[in-house]
């Protein structure tokens, strides 16, 4: 956004709210008109018509009383401050109305030069002008301001979702497991029929997907990446999935069309159901903390047998019953399973040698549950206020 954008809002627009805002916002204007003044001066005019004229635009432009960008930030940043704000508001104005004065008419008329040899638009008044602004003279007549305050550049912070996801990845990373990814425009084969969802299954219902034509979806879920990774590699396979995913869901508090998967997968020889349990209960104590204690109900995916729904114990209230685990005492937070036969087999796998196990949770409700957030819509409209508490 230009500065003369900036002053047609006000600073709460602006998303400034304390005086280090402030502080950085007048620097920027004072940057501005400082730079616009140092562009007339090492230009200069080619007549001393051409330098009242150019002059006067300048001196308009920041001081006029009407219209003035001076006068913009009086009406919109002042007077319409925060009561808190206003004394860090009115300081930098003063401080900024004072430095105006080098855009007054005088001032200007003093230090641009007029250079009647320029003719102005031609191949040679470029380069003279190149040369004039690029060289050790230059400097030495027109030297920066070395008193102004610098640029202050914003700091980003990570993003409440991927802050989530890596600290998920860090768990699986420190117990020998390994990052897996694939591609977010996925086959109809890989989406569903690898994993054990014919065309003719009542449960390919339940993923609500957004086809590009009959054989190319976006994916539903990470798990065709499980399929992928078995091909790749074979067993023993130790990897943890995370990703975009998309459905055909209406935004709203709790449903967004894309959103973020995470998923688990360990096969090897001898693996049953009580890894399972063991690895998910450990990674739920070391995501939510100790005192956690997880919940293991039966459920039913087409790709696990037997399947899984796992939920921890409320964090918040340890079991008593609150807003986040809706009274209940338990936050349901995932689904698992032993790795169908089929799945296997359709991996390259065989099923009589080797076993595993899968899990899969959404990262954004994890964040949500984490952080607090009743809004699934505020983690991607990207507003600053909201990101900048993490
Ligand atoms: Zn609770």
């Amino acid at each position: 956004m230009s500065v003369d954008e900036k002053t047609r809002k006000t600073l709460s627009e602006l998303g400034v709210a304390d005086a280090a805002g402030v502080e950085a916002l007048f620097a920027e204007v004072r940057a501005a008109m400082e730079n616009e003044r140092q562009e007339l001066v090492s230009r200069g005019a080619s007549s001393e018509k051409e330098r009242d004229q150019l002059s006067k635009a300048l001196r308009d432009r920041w001081l006029a009383r009407k219209n003035g960008l001076l006068t913009f930030i009086d009406e919109n940043w002042l007077k319409k401050a925060a009561k808190e704000l206003k004394p860090a508001v009115g300081k930098s104005f003063n401080g900024l109305r004072q430095v105006s004065s080098s855009v007054g008419i005088d001032e200007l008329l003093k230090v641009v030069p007029v250079r009647p040899e320029t003719k102005a638009g031609t191949r040679e008044s470029v380069a003279t002008e190149y040369d004039a602004t690029s060289s050790a003279d230059a400097f030495v007549e027109y030297p920066p301001d070395l008193t102004l305050p610098g640029y202050r550049r914003p700091v980003g912070t990570i993003h409440p979702v991927m802050r989530m996801q890596r600290e998920i990845e860090e768990i699986f990373l420190n117990l020998g497991y390994s990052i897996e990814g694939g591609p977010e425009i996925e086959t109809v084969y890989y989406n569903f029929d690898a994993l054990n969802i014919p065309e003719s299954h009542p449960s390919r219902d339940d993923w609500d997907t957004l086809y590009i034509d009959s054989n190319t979806v976006l994916r539903a879920h990470t798990s065709p990446v499980q399929i992928r990774a078995m091909e790749k590699y074979g067993p023993p396979l130790y990897i943890i999935i995370p990703g975009k995913c998309y459905r055909h869901d209406n935004p709203d508090a709790s449903h967004s069309p894309m959103f973020h998967q995470i998923e688990g997968l360990a096969i090897d020889r001898d693996i049953t159901f009580a890894d399972l349990k063991g690895t998910l209960d450990f990674f739920a104590k070391k995501l939510f903390g100790t005192r956690v204690r997880t919940r293991f109900q039966p459920s039913y995916f087409p790709f696990t047998e037997p399947s899984g729904e796992v939920a921890v114990s409320c964090f918040v209230c340890e079991g008593k019953g609150c807003r986040v685990c809706k009274e209940s005492g338990w936050i349901e937070v995932m689904g698992c399973g032993m790795v169908h036969p089929v799945v296997l087999r359709n991996g390259g796998i065989d099923p009589e040698k080797y076993s595993g196990w899968a899990f899969g949770l959404g990262i954004d409700r994890f964040a949500m549950v984490k952080y607090d957030i009743n809004d699934i819509q505020l983690l991607f409209q990207g507003d600053l206020r909201f990101l900048e508490q993490f």
